[in-house]
């Protein structure tokens, strides 16, 4: 199988990276290969033996052309500054072009110790790595930019952890892995070149409509671009009760995917509090604090940008400042579009004064939300039952306030006088205008969603070399949008939240 690498970063950035082989493992062994994926990056793997795969994707033997390396960064972890990261369980193995035109990485996760390691041992286990597939998966087929995995290998060794662990190696596939931290860690030795050349390799591949402005403005202005992608990918991940778990500035990407995914969830009962990683006791990554986290990492951005911005540090300060000042504008407008198409209010229900009309609909989404909360009601499904709502039939959602603890009558009350206003604001539609409403909807109010619950026990089964629940759950999270749950059974097991009280790992 031929890849058609073209390695830009590891050819015009040296001193960005470190030249690495990934260990060999012992028995190499497909999990898991992404049919799809691959023949969007253009990858004629139908002559291909498992055998072969599991060779190529453990990096026991690599591609030809590939040139491993190991990004460095740097990075603020829950807060604190850490200036020496870096790739220390993956490698970057090559850039190819997609069928899209599209340049992507292709990196291993778990290939073993680099230069950048630190303590670590380099290594991953199967189960992190088919969550990275199934998280992924789901992502992509939500619509929402994301990383994605091409194959999981299990490596045939055992690696220690609280218990040892069948071990794996991930490839992953992105626009690119330049990181926030990426940049920090140039900023932090004072290596203004060092930034200046990333920012010029970043412009080029990631806002190339940029090149043509002049320097300072051309870095300010991609500074705005970040921060936009930025904004847009949080309001997505707020939409669906997406989790990240560690958005430390390492784990955000300039290319505005989603990507690292560690200890990620999906909500299920609504409560912006939640924190699913067992490292983040306090909370700084919940549900709710994302988009001012991602404010804040945007900042730490800006900060390593400014020798950039300006030949003054005071003005550079205050153009930095003022873009990041737009962030919470930009963020709120992508989710009240986001909160719009899920509560059916198409562009035909809007009345013409968008200002107002804008308040008021940030009002029913946050009240509705609230309503979520104090009831402790399952997001998708609430959401999912709301698009049932849209056609008269209240009895779902209602069944599913009725079946939740609290005061029944209170909670009926609420629910019947906040549909009630949801109605008002809707209108009188004609039936095709309705219709629209209703796929719409349908579209934003994702049901097959990667339940905790139904992922670990994928993942506890592969570890025991039962890869159906993986299939099958991968299989289900292909279709997230579905109309109702009559028609397949099979997604009924997996749109049924989590029991009480099960936590992710
Ligand atoms: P993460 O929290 O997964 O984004 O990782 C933060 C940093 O720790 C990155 O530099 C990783 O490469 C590194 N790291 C995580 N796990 C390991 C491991 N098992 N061995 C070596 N380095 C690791
Ligand atoms: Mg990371
Ligand atoms: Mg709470």
């Amino acid at each position: 199988m031929r890849f058609a690498f073209d390695n830009t970063y590891a050819r015009e950035l040296p001193g960005f990276h470190m030249a690495w082989q990934p260990a060999t493992v012992p028995a190499p062994r497909l999990l898991f290969l992404n049919h799809g994926l691959a023949a969007a990056l253009g990858l004629d793997l139908a002559d291909c033996r498992s055998a072969e795969l599991a060779e190529l994707f453990s990096g026991n033997r690599l591609p030809a052309g590939a040139e491993p390396i190991a990004q460095v960064y740097a990075g603020h972890q829950f807060g604190h500054f850490s200036p020496q990261l870096g790739d220390g369980r993956a490698l970057l193995i090559g850039e190819l072009i997609d069928c899209s035109g599209v340049r992507r990485d292709i990196a291993f996760k778990g290939s073993g110790r680099t230069p950048y390691s630190r303590g670590g041992d380099g290594k991953a286990a199967i189960g992190p790595m088919l969550r990275e597939v199934l998280i992924g998966e789901a992502m992509h087929a939500l619509g929402i930019p994301t990383s994605r995995a091409l194959a999981v290998v299990a490596s045939g060794e055992l690696i220690q952890r609280e218990r040892a662990l069948p071990g794996a190696v991930l490839t992953r596939v992105a626009a690119s892995h330049i990181r926030i931290g990426s940049f920090e860690y140039f900023a932090a030795r004072g290596d203004t070149e060092g930034v200046r050349r990333l920012a010029e390799y970043a412009i080029a591949r990631h806002d190339p409509q940029l090149c043509g402005l002049p320097a300072a403005k051309r870095h300010l202005e991609f500074l705005r671009a970040v921060c936009e992608r930025q904004a847009a990918l949080i309001a997505r991940w707020m939409c669906v009760g997406f989790i990240h778990g560690v958005m430390n500035t390492d784990n955000m990407s300039i290319a505005g995917e989603t990507i690292d995914y560690g200890p990620c969830a999906f909500m299920e009962t609504y409560d912006p509090d939640l924190a699913f990683s067992s490292i983040d006791q306090h909370g700084r990554y919940a549900y709710g604090r994302q988009p001012a986290i991602a404010q804040w990492n945007l900042a730490r951005f800006a900060e390593a940008l400014l020798p950039l911005l300006a030949d003054e540090e005071r003005q550079a300060h205050t153009l930095a400042t003022a873009v990041i000042a737009e962030f919470p504008t930009r963020y709120h407008a992508h989710w009240l579009a986001g909160m719009r198409a899920k509560l059916g209010l198409t562009a035909d229900t809007r009345p013409q004064d968008a200002d107002a009309d804008a308040d008021t609909d940030r009002a029913l989404a946050e009240d509705w939300l609230q309503l979520l909360h104090a009831c402790r009601i399952d997001f998708t499904l609430a959401w999912h039952h709301l698009a049932d709502a849209l056609e008269g039939r209240d009895e779902p959602l209602q069944h599913l306030f009725a079946t939740q603890a609290g005061d029944g009558m209170e909670k009926m009350a609420s629910l019947a006088a906040w549909l009630q206003r949801w109605r008002l604001r809707r209108g009188n539609e004609n039936s095709e205008n309705r219709a629209a409403a209703r796929a719409t909807m349908r579209r934003a109010n994702p049901l097959v969603i990667p339940r905790n619950q139904h992922v670990e026990t994928a993942l506890t089964a592969a570890e025991r070399d039962d890869l159906i629940p993986f299939r099958q759950l991968l299989s289900a999270l292909e279709t997230p949008c579905v109309d109702s749950l009559d028609a397949d059974p099979a997604l009924t097991h997996f749109a049924t939240p989590s029991s009480a009280g099960f936590m992710a790992r």
